[in-house]
């Protein structure tokens, strides 16, 4: 376990098990340095209890790394709530994990991850102060998608020397929350899309709502285009795929894209600009931690546009490296936590 830890960078781990509910959860936090770790909560079945505890502490890092070069005066943390086979009382067992989170006093604040619904994080609230994304916050999938377009202006203007994406082609994978949000504002900005998903009642919404070509998932790859934009699954840059693109740059919403390191030196060598995805799809977590502190909107919105700079900077040290801006964005990252502070603009947490 302690060499998992060590491996995984994690500070603490916290496990926890409810008698009368049954709940079995797993709390890691990697840093919190910067302020209190923040961090979705799985709530999935698992084949083993050893899998679900390196699922929290395999996320926890990339959470820090995401705050910290958001700007946000957080560190990074993960929860996994081990999904009981059979009927269950969901409340009951949220408001368990409630209590578990409260005995942190704070250092850790919880939010929606794959298998947890707006409705648990209400249930969550009942029993402690640290949890946001309940119900009277809404869906935070609007400002990742702003996030994620801000980064693709940063992307072509560093790639194609132009700031506007009128007359851009972005080929979209997946259209759900983040994804279909994504589609919209690009069509508002004049682009020309071509889309898909495995859902095909997505596909023919946005086919009719914004003009878009369509393509079968498989196909959305090859489609010669100025942008790919991954919105759907995680791991779909891998040697076959990125061998496949023939696009400029790679900007889009879906959480762990790179399926390796030599995946995104792949990409790099292609001369493909590939937006770091937790850089680019901070706006999400920059909306539901700064919600919890009750910042306005106009502030929020500030600094999810800021995202556009954050990649901008990146893009421009990058070049200068020599290196692929996913390296430079971690080296980034580890310096701001390592220095203790938060990249401007910072804000104190209440
Ligand atoms: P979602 O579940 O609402 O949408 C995902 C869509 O992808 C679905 O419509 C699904 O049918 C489609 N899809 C799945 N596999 C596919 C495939 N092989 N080919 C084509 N389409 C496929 O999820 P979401 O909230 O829109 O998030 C999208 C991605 O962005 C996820 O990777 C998520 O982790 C990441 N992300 C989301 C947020 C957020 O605010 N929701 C924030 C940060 C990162």
């Amino acid at each position: 376990m302690f060499t998992q830890m060590e491996t995984a960078g994690i500070a603490e781990n916290h496990l926890y098990h409810d008698h009368a509910t049954g709940l079995r959860a797993i709390i890691a936090i990697h840093s919190t340095r910067l302020g209190p770790a923040i961090g979705g909560c799985r709530f999935i079945p698992y084949d083993h209890e050893s899998d679900a505890i390196a699922d929290a502490m395999r996320l926890a890092k990339g959470m820090s790394y995401k705050a910290a070069l958001a700007g946000l005066p957080h560190g990074g943390g993960k929860s996994v709530i081990i999904k009981p086979e059979g009927a269950m009382d969901r409340t009951a067992l949220m408001q368990a994990f409630g209590r578990f989170i409260d005995t942190l006093q704070g250092r850790y604040i919880t939010a929606m991850d794959s298998g947890t619904l707006t409705s648990d994080m209400d249930a969550i609230a009942t029993s402690t102060p640290w949890v946001t994304c309940t119900t009277t916050f809404g869906d935070p999938g609007p400002f990742t998608a702003r996030g994620v377009v801000r980064g693709m202006m940063a992307a072509v203007e560093h790639k194609l020397g132009t700031p506007t994406l009128a007359g851009m082609h972005v080929a979209i994978q997946g259209l759900g929350n983040v994804g279909m949000a994504v589609a919209q504002l690009l069509h508002q900005h004049g682009a020309r899309l071509t889309v898909t998903d495995i859902n095909p009642a997505l596909v023919a919404s946005a086919a009719s709502r914004f003009g878009a070509a369509t393509v079968m998932p498989d196909a959305i790859y090859s489609v010669a285009a100025d942008i790919f934009c991954p919105c759907g699954l995680g791991g779909v840059l891998n040697p076959t795929t990125i061998d496949a693109l023939n696009v400029s740059v790679v900007a889009g919403s879906a959480n762990n894209q790179l399926t390796s390191t030599a995946a995104g030196e792949q990409l790099h060598d292609k001369g493909i600009l590939y937006a770091p995805d937790y850089v680019i799809n901070a706006g999400g977590l920059i909306y539901v931690a700064l919600k919890h502190t009750h910042t306005p909107q106009e502030a929020i919105s500030a600094q999810t546009d800021a995202i556009q700079e954050t990649l901008s900077a990146l893009f421009a040290d990058a070049e200068t490296a020599g290196q692929a801006p996913f390296l430079i964005a971690d080296a980034k990252a580890e310096q701001v936590i390592a220095k203790g502070l938060a990249t401007e603009p910072t804000r104190a947490f209440a």
